[in-house]
């Protein structure tokens, strides 16, 4: 039995050698194992460290990406390269404690596919955080046909089936938390309390926040568009309504036609409706452009000596 396990880092030069020794140290020395470090364009001492670390210990790999493409494409690249029957993905920081992978690979052993582990929210957690990753999944499972659950990130087991099939997807942007949920197989919840960021401060910052719930929405659902064709609607019925008062008020009524804040305001209430619609259209057809494209979801500089190019997914 082969044992993977994923980690994405972007400037984690600090954690890298705590969370390697805290992996191995529940992973047991009961399986073939390896350990998969994708190095997401890090601008600090990341690479360096995770060239010594493989000197000392065979068991560690890295992939060096060519610059930061986001934790999403960095999870996929390590995904590509691992050949493990089972691989664990967890984030570098260890927020994501190693001490539930015995638990997770328990029940793989039992036979789940997938086993994907959800945050207990606390006090620990950064308010902002917590609110914010709230409102996330709260708007997702409102605009979207899948359903997601609040507080699961990207700490879960896959069953070498499921790997093939991520591998298999063209998407070149993969929304995973959504994608993981959306194939189905048998899932298990895994509850856990996050610990503090070991070292550094988060890397994701709120551009890439809001990347990634775009990502989220617009690769799951086309509500949105819905939305925007609900808007049109409303928004003629009323104009159309109001039409009819005008044309009433002139023909039989002698009362001046009056204000020109009324006129102001359905203005600018049409443009801002027609703008919202426009954009989110315009986000649809973006990802459409960058899908047509098909540029790879992220490009390899270099990989250590142990690491042969990936299998090609079916
Ligand atoms: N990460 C990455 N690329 C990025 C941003 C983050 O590979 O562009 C990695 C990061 O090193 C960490 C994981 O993704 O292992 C989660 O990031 P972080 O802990 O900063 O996010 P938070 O826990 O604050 O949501
Ligand atoms: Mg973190």
């Amino acid at each position: 039995m082969r044992i993977s396990i994923v980690i994405p880092a972007f400037n984690e030069e600090e954690n890298l050698p705590e969370v390697c020794a805290r992996i191995k140290e529940h992973l047991g020395g009961r399986y073939e194992r390896e350990l998969i470090f994708v190095d997401d364009g890090s601008s600090d001492g990341t690479e360096r460290v995770l060239r010594d670390m493989r000197t000392q210990d065979p068991e560690v790999h890295y992939l060096l990406l060519a610059r930061n493409f986001g934790h999403q494409s960095a999870l996929r690249a390590g995904l590509d390269y691992a050949t493990g029957d089972c691989v664990i993905s967890l984030d570098a920081d260890l927020q994501h404690p190693p001490r539930l992978i015995p638990e997770l690979l328990g029940h793989w052993l039992s036979g789940y596919d997938i086993v994907y582990t959800q945050r207990r929210d606390d006090e620990k957690l950064p308010w902002l955080k917590r609110k914010t990753s709230a409102a996330f999944y709260g708007l997702m499972n409102k605009l979207s046909s899948v359903s997601f659950e609040p507080g699961t990130a990207d700490y879960r087991l896959l069953d070498r089936r499921v790997v093939d099939v991520i591998r298999a997807s063209p998407d070149v942007e993969l929304f995973l938390r959504g994608f993981v949920h959306w194939v189905g197989f048998r899932q298990k919840r895994v509850e856990y309390t996050p610990e503090p960021r070991f070292r550094g401060t988060t890397k994701y910052t709120v551009r890439k926040m809001v990347k990634l719930a775009l990502s989220g929405i617009t690769s799951f659902s086309v509500r949105p568009l819905h939305f925007a064709t609900l808007a049109g609607v409303c928004v003629s019925a009323v104009a159309f309504a109001y039409a009819f008062y005008a044309i009433y008020v002139l023909l039989f009524t002698n009362r001046a036609v009056s204000g020109w804040a009324s006129v102001l305001v359905s203005v600018l209430f049409i443009g801002g409706i027609q703008l919202l619609v426009l954009g989110i259209m315009g986000e649809y057809l973006g990802r459409l452009f960058v899908q047509s494209k098909q540029r790879p979801p992220y490009l390899i500089r270099e990989t250590d000596d142990g690491l042969t190019t990936p299998r090609k997914g079916h």
